[in-house]
């Protein structure tokens, strides 16, 4: 039976082997179009073992297909990725019967690519054991340019963010190795004078070196370059053979730097190194060290300006003038501390505000009118302006104003820098008021020079002339005796003159002393009255006393001496400087005080000098023709007294109606 022919069964195999050859023939066909494809394909099995993958894995992982076969798949996986991937591949079959991921593969030299692989779950009905196809493209120049995007993101934001260099070159060294295996990584800067380069940060696996000559360096070289270069080991020691460079630290496998430039000078160099394999770098990295440097740069140039406009505005902050800043408009965008010091107006009650709230109104407004003008037409003013606090003080300043131009020369604000110069201008004040005074005092002592020789020489003159009279022979016994009244006088009045220059002298050298008596006034104005009675009644005149009441028993604590000096140099005056009527002398007595007057109704004086008679050496005009007697001391005197005794003195006169003199003095003197 087993012999016979059997059609059915026959037939059945023909079929069978007709499929066979088809399926044959399909493979082939399908093999064809999978080792010609661009992408990378591979079959496995549910464990991952490969069963078939094409040529492109030789093309981009440099593998033969021959020597996968049969190896499982993860195995390429990047090792920390190899779980993840393991477990998202079957979540994804199992849930969708397909799936795609993204991961790194290994190279035959050991390195890694970025690739998207997209699988599928095949259904092999007649095996009944299922297989997994999985079709993966090398996207690694993608993922490069993006991870070279990120790092350029990554690191701008850092140069806008860190405060230093250190924290910034951190930053540097994080993105580098998030992108290249690097074993070294370094920043130097180049002293030009010393011709050194000089490390601003490092972060080394093997050596540290701070400083080390630019020439016969690498770092040297790329300076010299002014562009990136990439070092091999060969070279390194090639060059080094040829005594171009010198062997500094350990010698990488691959050496990368690229230059920092600050515009078109090079100052420093960025520099990566590979100390394990060649091929860690490749050309194209030289593209990322550039960038980087490029960011150095940036940092560098903005960290400068930062630090110039920090220098600034501090200067501005602490300067010891006001500085005011207002927009075109001329309303104001900032004041300095020592504004706000100088005017009262806290910044925040001022800002927005016109500069005009500090005008006082004492100047024109031309003036103001002519600022604007000079500003707004683009040149500096300078000036100086009362102005008005907000205590309402005034104050001196002294002024510059400038315009602020944009790019396109329009003004887009105005600084006005200030100084305080109300001290400085009262000083001028004092010092012209002081160089009038010196000099009013040297005209004074001019004319005290001649008061006092006039007031010298001419009771000496006629003391000399009538000694010359006693000696003639023929003198009479009656001309003698008037002669020597005459020269006794002119004695008295010299010894006068010279004891009120020695009086002034002590006032003025502030050694006159005060001695406290009890002075009973109405005895010390009837001394007075009695003792010029006489010179009084000579001119025709009459003198007396007026007294609070007739045994009036006022006394005062004071000097006795000075009292019946201030007295009698203000008698002595009135008799002087009257012709006819009467002179009174007299006092009012107060609680505390007493009012002393000497009255007369003499020539009086003009209003304009009667403040100036007590200076010393004045005297009315009147007397140049020296009329009168007097070097221009005696109310100098008096006012100096009085001063010592705690007094004042103050004068009502009209000229042709007389003076009144009043001096006030403490009963007592503490
Ligand atoms: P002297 O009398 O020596 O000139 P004084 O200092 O005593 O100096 O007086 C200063 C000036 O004041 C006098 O020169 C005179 O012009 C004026 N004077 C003082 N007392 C009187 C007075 N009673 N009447 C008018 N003028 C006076």
């Amino acid at each position: 039976m087993d012999n016979e022919p059997n059609l059915i069964s026959d037939e059945i195999s023909l079929r069978k082997e007709v499929e066979r050859i088809n399926a044959e023939k399909s493979e082939k066909r399908l093999r064809l179009i999978l080792d010609n494809s661009f992408n990378m394909i591979a079959l496995c099995d549910l464990g991952g073992n490969i069963i078939y993958c094409n040529d492109s894995y030789r093309e981009v992982l440099g593998f033969s297909p021959e020597t996968l076969i049969k190896s499982n798949i993860f195995t390429l996986f990047h090792p920390d990725e190899r779980e993840k991937a393991k477990e998202d591949i079957f979540i994804q079959l199992l849930n969708e019967g397909k799936g795609q991921m993204e991961s790194r593969f290994i190279t035959k030299e050991g390195y890694y690519k970025f690739l998207d692989h997209r699988f599928r779950l095949v259904d092999e009905n007649d095996t009944g054991r299922d297989t997994i196809v999985i079709s993966s493209q090398d996207i690694s120049e993608k993922k490069r340019s993006e991870m070279i995007l990120t790092v350029q993101r990554n690191l701008a934001y850092s140069v806008i963010t860190s405060r230093s260099f250190l924290e910034f070159y951190k930053t540097i060294i994080r993105e580098l190795n998030s992108i290249m295996e690097v074993n070294n990584i370094y920043v130097a800067f180049y002293n030009e004078k010393r011709g050194v380069f000089r490390l601003a940060g490092i972060s080394d696996e093997r050596d540290e070196i701070d400083e080390w000559p630019a020439e016969g360096s690498l770092t040297g070289l790329v300076m010299e370059y002014g562009k990136p270069v990439i070092f091999y080991k060969d070279d390194v020691l090639r060059m080094h053979d040829e005594g171009k460079v010198e062997l500094i630290g350990t010698t990488a496998e691959v050496w990368l730097g690229a230059p920092v430039k600050s515009g078109d000078k090079t100052i420093g160099a960025i520099v990566i190194q590979n100390y394990d394999s060649p091929d860690a770098f490749t050309k194209s990295d030289l593209e990322i060290i550039e960038i980087i440097a490029n960011e150095i740069t940036i940092f560098l140039e903005m960290k400068s300006a930062e630090e110039a406009s920090q220098k600034l505005n501090i200067a501005v902050i602490q300067s010891p003038a006001s500085v005011l800043i207002t927009d075109a408009d001329g309303n104001i965008e900032f004041v300095n501390p020592k504004f706000s010091r100088v005017t009262g107006y806290e910044i925040g009650e001022i800002l927005g505000k016109n500069p005009n709230i500090l005008n006082s109104g004492m100047q024109p407004k031309e003036l103001y009118k002519e600022m604007w003008d000079t500003i707004s037409s683009g040149r500096e003013w300078r000036g100086e302006l009362q102005n008005r606090k907000k205590n309402g003080e005034f104050y001196w300043e002294d002024i510059s104003i400038s315009p602020i131009f944009n790019e396109s020369g329009v003004i887009v604000n105005y600084v006005g820098v200030k100084e305080d110069i109300t001290d400085r201008k009262k000083l001028i004040g004092d010092l012209i008021t002081a160089k009038e005074k010196a000099e009013e005092s040297d005209r004074l002592k001019t004319a005290f020079l001649q008061n006092i020789s006039h007031e010298i020489r001419t009771p000496m003159n006629s003391i000399l002339g009538f000694i010359e009279l006693l000696q003639e022979p023929d003198t009479s016994g009656e001309e003698r005796q008037e002669y020597i009244g005459i020269i006794e006088k002119s004695g008295h009045r010299m010894l006068g003159t010279i004891n009120d220059i020695i009086n002034i002298s002590k006032i003025e050298a502030g050694i006159m002393s005060v001695q406290i008596n009890t002075i009973e006034l109405a005895s010390v104005v009837n001394e007075v009255t009695g003792m010029f009675r006489p010179e009084a009644e000579k001119k025709g005149m009459h003198i007396q006393s007026e007294l609070p009441e007739l045994n009036d028993k006022t006394t005062i604590e004071s000097d006795y001496e000075k009292v019946f000096a201030i007295f009698t140099n203000l008698v002595k005056n009135a008799i002087k400087y009257s012709n006819h009527g009467t002179i009174t002398v007299g006092y009012v007595s107060h609680p505390n005080s007493v009012e002393c007057f000497v009255k007369d109704t003499g020539i009086g004086i003009s209003k304009e000098i009667q403040s100036a008679i007590f200076e010393r050496f004045t005297r009315a005009e009147v007397h140049s023709r020296r009329s009168v007697e007097g070097a221009g001391l005696g109310l100098s005197i008096v006012k100096g007294y009085l001063q010592l005794l705690g007094g004042s003195i103050y004068l009502q006169s009209e000229p042709g109606e007389g003076s009144k003199f009043t001096f006030e003095l403490p009963k007592v003197l503490k």
